[in-house]
């Protein structure tokens, strides 16, 4: 089979097209036939060695997929050749103090395809049968590959952890990244108010369309004055922060009373300054969120297929073109997911 891989750290070049042997499944596996595999920045960042996460090489990335079963191994009797699936991203042990809790995004044991084992930058991948989740017939493979990260991130930030009530603000910066088009869905199914912000016009039009009802572009507005404005002086109950930097700051800044902000991400800056006499004269709540649950992930493709959340595609490239596709996400010109085909 063909599999897209890099054997040394560096620049999009080093991606390759390479003949691998077929993988086969072992027992309690199944075999499944990639139809499309969503990129993640965490691929940039393992491909070129900026991520501290220890890799065997040559590697193969891809943690999010969806495909058809075409083969069965020992044991697996739930499922048939033909099934469409998509395997949950993180594999977690289920003895670990955190599995007990179903808290599994904070497994002990974690483990993840395209990091610690073969992802889904591959024609073949084999995956554990207990990890699938079956994917309908009307629900588009790229859609299924692109569910988990963005939207099972968006959800559990905004319902396990930030609470949003009917009629919140709720600020959501990167509006046009794929975890800030999920939380625009998300936010919205939940009865918020949205409010995105991004760096241009064009990414802010995209959001309006999928509901946001104000936008600030903060590469030419003061952010924390704009989101004042927009809600009349108070402020917003919720913010879905993923940036960090400067923007983090000017999100905390942006809080109504009993403000709640959400952190998934702080490329941008992971260190911030913040004003605590701010903080507990407006009893403010400042919170993490990281991945998922199982249950969650699960719950995400449902959504999905009930048509209540929509995956925005920004474009998808063949697995023999990794280098672009990897390009592409770079430039940080794409709105939505990038997803690889055969
Ligand atoms: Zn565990």
């Amino acid at each position: 089979m063909k599999a897209a891989r890099f054997h040394e750290y560096g620049g999009a070049e080093v991606m390759r097209y390479d003949d691998v042997p077929d993988p086969t499944p072992g027992p309690g596996e199944v075999l499944i036939r990639m139809r499309a595999c969503a990129l993640n920045h965490v691929d940039i960042d393992i491909r070129d060695g900026t991520s501290r996460l220890s890799i065997d090489l040559p590697h193969t990335l891809g943690f999010e997929f969806a495909g058809e079963i075409v083969a069965l191994g020992d044991g697996v009797d739930d499922w048939s050749e033909g099934d469409r699936v998509a395997p949950l991203s993180q594999l977690h042990c289920g003895k670990c103090r955190w599995c007990a809790k179903a808290q599994h995004q904070h497994c002990e044991q974690l483990t993840m395809f395209g990091i610690q084992i073969s992802g889904g930058y591959a024609e073949l991948v084999v995956a554990p049968a207990w990890t699938l989740i079956a994917v309908p017939d009307h629900v588009p493979f790229e859609h299924a590959a692109s569910v988990q990260a963005v939207f099972g991130t968006g959800w559990h930030a905004l319902t396990k952890r930030a609470h949003i009530a009917e009629g919140d603000w709720v600020l959501i910066n990167a509006a046009a990244s794929g975890v800030g088009t999920a939380a625009i869905q998300i936010a919205r199914l939940l009865g918020g108010r949205v409010i995105a912000s991004a760096s241009s016009e064009e990414k802010l039009a995209r959001a309006r369309e999928l509901g946001a009802e104000a936008t600030v572009n903060y590469a030419t507005e003061d952010l924390t004055e704009r989101v004042r404005e927009i809600t009349g002086g108070h402020g917003a109950a919720v913010v879905y922060e993923s940036v960090g930097g400067e923007l983090l700051e000017k999100s905390i800044a942006a809080m109504d009373t009993f403000g709640q902000l959400v952190l998934v991400g702080c490329h941008a800056g992971e260190v911030v300054p913040v004003d605590f006499i701010e903080m507990f004269r407006h009893e403010w709540t400042l919170l993490g969120a990281a991945r998922a649950t199982e249950d969650e992930f699960r719950h995400m493709m449902t959504l999905v297929a009930d048509g209540r959340l929509t995956p925005v595609i920004a474009d998808t490239f063949p697995l023999s073109q990794t280098a672009d596709a990897h390009r592409f996400m770079e430039s940080r010109r794409h709105y939505g997911k990038i997803v690889l085909v055969p």
